[in-house]
């Protein structure tokens, strides 16, 4: 069969500026910010024309980011542990013959200047850059269908986790979030807390109690303009540093 060959119509710009930590659905995150930047000949106003009618849409785009493009049929989604296999087409995982991705997110706005045709997305799992392919609107008559089973994935992670850990601000990080939600209108504080209510760390590491004895274990990520640092404690998850990238 002949190739097919898609255009991206637009490129995300997400407060996601690396895989880790990113939720693995939408929605996790309510906090978590993209722009959709159509691109040209796309960048058209009336080609979302109606759009700003919709309170949700669903983005189809390209993992861009994955490590190889082999695929196996059968891959180990993170929320069974890691050690159980599924077929790929049983799960949500990046590897798959297609890299292809779907997710519904929030449409907070709509915005055109001059040339510039862009949507403010929120609850967005979408690294930096990702190309999107497509977009359409979220038809809850259609789309949401209240007597469907899911079978192992009933529930997001933090829900599934037994010893759900606290997530705790110093002073100054809670400080921080405070001023920076202040200066830029970004929910920093409670984007953080989405995130690691999700547990990022990988599958071998999460719902271990952390020995009294050991040295704190520090995690990282960027968020928008930010580094921010946390570490486990047996108190919970302390986020203990933020700092601007390149200060
Ligand atoms: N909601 C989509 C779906 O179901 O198709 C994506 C689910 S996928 C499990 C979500 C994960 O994809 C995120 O946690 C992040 O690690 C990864 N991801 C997001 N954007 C990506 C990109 N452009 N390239 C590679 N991986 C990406």
């Amino acid at each position: 069969m002949a190739l097919i060959h898609l255009k991206p119509i637009g490129i995300i710009h997400s407060c996601f500026k690396q895989k880790f930590g990113i939720p693995r659905q939408s929605r996790l995150a309510p906090a978590a910010t993209a722009e959709l930047v159509l691109l040209p000949p796309y960048n058209r106003a009336e080609a979302i024309k109606g759009l700003e009618q919709f309170s949700h849409i669903w983005i189809t785009f390209i993992f861009h980011q994955i490590q190889s493009d082999d695929w196996l049929p059968t891959i180990r989604p993170p929320r069974l542990g890691g050690k159980q296999r599924l077929g790929v087409f049983a799960t949500r995982s990046t590897h798959r013959p297609n890299p292809l991705g779907l997710s519904a997110v929030k449409l907070e706005e709509i915005c055109v200047q001059d040339s510039e045709v862009y949507l403010k997305l929120s609850g967005v799992d979408f690294l930096d850059k990702t190309p999107v392919v497509d977009i359409k609107p979220y038809l809850p008559y259609a789309d949401v269908i209240t007597d469907a089973t899911y079978g192992y994935a009933d529930q997001p992670l933090d829900e599934q986790c037994p010893n759900k850990l606290q997530i705790l601000f110093t002073a100054d990080t809670q400080q921080f979030c405070a001023d920076y939600q202040k200066q830029t209108g970004r929910v920093l504080g409670s984007l953080i807390q989405q995130i690691l209510a999700q547990d990022p760390r990988p599958a071998y590491l999460r719902n271990k109690p952390v020995p009294e004895s050991e040295q704190p274990r520090y995690h990282g990520i960027s968020l928008w303009d930010l580094n921010i640092r946390w570490y486990y404690s047996t108190a919970g998850i302390v986020v203990d540093d933020i700092q601007f990238v390149n200060t």
